[in-house]
């Protein structure tokens, strides 16, 4: 049903401008307006094609069923794939202007036009293009993240020995302090719940949200990311809990924010809302996950959960509420998160250590040993991140650059942790356009 329901709106759209088309102006704007929707709509040809030869490409999709079966019948070749999408490009540079557009009009025309590019570069990837580690994040997510030493890192763990005491390495003193703070596996679902309703209680005072939203949590096994939203369209998703290791009281609150409220779920849901139904915009109906798209969901999805809990809120609801749930001393919280405050500092020896082991500077056990010295990854978990490098390449960058530059923009608009209106306002204001990461700066 909803997928005849977008067409019906977008052709009603064309259908009113039609009629009312006597002046110079409307004719411009139809003239616009049709050929952005056929760019648009070859544009998710295209996405779905290229999912066709690289799995894992296609995030979402909730348009039209026939364009997928039409991808996956035709399967057309890599090079015919670059070819129309370089077709594509010429021709967003020379579809009529037409009369002023408003902001979300000139968004859109860049946006396609750079996640034309990013599908390009992908293209040659799969086609065994080899590229540096930054070179592909700006090809692909229209950022690069930035270089930093060891002793960059080594100020922040200088602190972390101050606040663990105790004699052996500091990741055992870690892993054995944290280990108190095991949400036990026959209580996560219960506490894991309770996040949840939390994260989108906050989320629903400052954003209306689709009547019929809705999500599912399932536990998973065997996966190299900890946790993972699939956008079904028309407002509904499923989030995946990977519990291959042990799940720190901390996830509960970041995974419900990070997936669901108000991260991907409700940036995905505003899309379809704003854009796809109410403009009749079909390329958001589309994700491709190797795309600039992918920073601005990972960065508002990261950064939401600072939105959603400001200052100290964060702390007295899990010291009140999930603490308990689990079982856990809630006399504590505030130890635990001044400790993870510090190892949060370190957010960015992740990308240091997958720039060296995608550059091919070191191997996967050197790529290990790092995340385990400089980002406090326990072992188990190091090996689980250099799989998630091996999968998602500079994917990695998206969490940690996403989140800084969309914090800076937010916070050059006013949205400062102060004045939490406003900057609800201009969160939201982000998750439902089709800003790109450049457009952040
Ligand atoms: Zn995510």
């Amino acid at each position: 049903m909803k997928h005849e329901s977008i067409l019906y709106r977008r052709f009603g759209v064309v259908a009113l401008v039609f009629i009312g088309a006597t002046g110079l102006a409307l004719n411009a704007q139809r003239t616009m307006a049709n050929s952005m929707n056929d760019i648009a709509e070859r544009y998710v040809k295209l996405v779905l094609a290229l999912g066709e030869r690289d799995p894992g490409y296609v995030d979402a999709y909730y348009g039209p069923p026939e364009w997928k079966k039409e991808a996956e019948q035709k399967k057309s070749e890599l090079r015919a794939i670059d070819a129309e999408a370089a077709k594509l490009i010429a021709e967003l540079g020379a579809a009529p202007a037409g009369p002023p557009a408003d902001d979300l009009s000139r968004l859109r025309r860049e946006y396609l036009r750079r996640q034309l590019e990013s599908l390009r570069t992908r293209v040659a990837m799969v086609s065994g293009k080899k590229l540096t580690f930054d070179e592909e994040s700006r090809a692909l997510y229209d950022a690069v993240a930035p270089s930093h030493p060891e002793s960059y890192f080594q100020a922040s763990l200088t602190d972390l020995e101050k606040a663990l005491p105790g004699t052996g390495a500091l990741i055992d003193r870690y892993d054995a302090f944290r280990k108190a703070f095991i949400i036990p596996p026959a209580k996560l679902g219960q506490v894991f719940d309770a996040a949840i309703a939390e994260c989108r209680r906050r989320t629903r005072e400052h954003v209306q949200l689709p009547a019929s939203e809705s999500f599912k949590v399932e536990y998973v096994t065997n996966k190299s990311w900890s946790g993972y939203n699939w956008y079904q369209g028309n407002y509904h998703s499923l989030i995946q809990v990977n519990t291959d290791l042990p799940i720190y009281i901390d996830r509960a609150v970041d995974l419900a924010c990070h997936e669901g409220y108000p991260g991907h779920h409700v940036y995905n849901a505003l899309l379809e809302k704003n854009l796809t139904r109410d403009r009749g915009w079909l390329e958001m109906s589309v994700y491709p996950l190797f795309s600039p798209q992918s920073l601005i969901a990972e960065g508002t999805a990261n950064y939401g959960i600072d939105v959603a809990f400001p200052g100290q809120e964060r702390v007295a609801f899990e010291r009140r509420a999930l603490f308990p749930l689990a079982g856990l001393n809630s006399e504590r919280a505030e130890l635990y998160y001044r400790i993870q405050s510090l190892v949060d500092r370190l957010s960015y020896a992740g990308n240091e250590a997958a720039r060296r082991y995608l550059n091919g500077e070191i191997d996967r056990s050197a790529a290990a040993a790092w995340l385990t010295r400089f980002a406090m990854m326990s072992p188990p978990r190091a090996a689980q991140r250099v799989k998630f490098m091996d999968d998602y390449r500079s994917y990695v960058i998206n969490y940690n650059l996403g989140k800084d530059l969309v914090k800076q923009f937010i916070e050059a608009r006013g949205g400062i942790e102060s004045q939490p209106q406003k900057r609800w306002a201009e969160f939201i204001a982000l998750l439902g356009s089709p800003r790109l990461p450049s457009g952040l700066e």
